[in-house]
């Protein structure tokens, strides 16, 4: 921001706030000028936790290592910063499903001799009716329930390096089978919440929108970045797999531009988390890269 000075002589300068409080020779009259001293500028938020976080650039490189996905997470230069890690469990995922289909024959079987019983003894036709609309129906929800209880939740974690020796963040994973809302716990290596970060899965069928909630209140939403791309990605896009979604992260009080997570097509499996538009660092930087890794492993690319 250019401080403005006025000389005497009427001169008029804008100067470089580096000037601020000295006082010059005016150029033309000669003058001694003295420079207005310019506020300081607001303080930049202490960055909580680990100081890879204290940045304002963070990029993603996915590395395709087994069923897992992993990330190594670079600065602007490139530089390795962190590692992360969302293990993929499909062999236990289809023990789940098995496990499911099991239950809901228990309880099939169970109903179905139920029903026989009743027929037996001599019960009225509304009864045995309902008995056996429950003998399928809650066979059904038995296998959703059961496979729901066997899921193997997919936590995320953050590591200084691919040794995996220290965690820095721990992305938790809140409930197994996420039907309605999907959300997930942000919290330091001690294990102390530091984030809520939750997705409502029928308001993203068209536009996907994440909120993320910290523990003095709202932290932000980050939405996809065009409602039109919304609707082309998901009829067009999706099948020839150019599914590449950018989000706009943006304070939710204010509505004001925090960064963007970007997913371009010209950078292979690189994936930019740019908060530059919020150099004051009033977005906490751990909330902010979980949310980088929520939008890609979580959103089913
Ligand atoms: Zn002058």
């Amino acid at each position: 921001m250019p401080v403005r000075v006025i000389c005497a002589c009427g001169a008029v300068y804008n100067l470089k706030d580096q000037y601020s409080g000295a006082r010059l020779g005016c150029p033309l009259c000669g003058r001694a000028v003295d420079v207005p001293t310019l506020p300081p500028p607001p303080p930049v938020r202490p960055q909580d936790g680990d100081p890879a976080f204290a940045r304002e650039t963070f990029l993603l490189h996915e590395r395709h290592l087994g069923v897992s996905e992993k990330y190594s997470v670079l600065g602007k230069d490139g530089a390795p910063l962190l590692f992360v890690e969302r293990p993929n469990h499909p062999f236990l995922n289809v023990l789940a499903i098995f496990g499911g289909l099991a239950g809901g024959l228990l309880h099939f079987m169970a109903f179905a001799g139920l029903g026989m019983a009743a027929k037996q003894a001599g019960l009225d036709a509304v009864t045995r009716g309902l008995l056996l609309l429950w003998t399928f129906g809650g066979s059904a929800l038995a296998v959703v329930a059961v496979a729901q209880l066997l899921f193997k939740k997919r936590h995320i974690t953050v590591y200084r390096d691919d040794s995996r020796e220290e965690t820095v963040l721990k992305i938790t994973q809140d409930s197994r089978l996420q039907l309605s809302t999907a959300s997930y716990t942000v919290a330091g290596p001690d294990g102390e919440p530091l984030a809520f970060i939750f997705k409502k899965r029928l308001r993203n069928i068209l536009r996907k929108r994440w909120y993320g909630l910290g523990p003095d209140g709202p932290l932000f939403v980050a939405e996809e970045d065009s409602p039109i791309l919304s609707l082309l990605r998901r009829m067009v896009l999706g099948f020839l797999g150019l599914m590449h979604t950018d989000f706009v992260i943006r304070s939710p009080e204010d509505g004001r531009v925090l960064g963007e997570f970007n997913r371009g097509m010209t950078l292979r499996d690189r994936y930019v988390l740019d908060l530059t538009p919020d150099p004051l660092r009033a977005l906490d930087r751990r909330a902010a890269l979980a949310l980088g890794v929520l939008l890609d492993t979580g959103e089913g690319r």
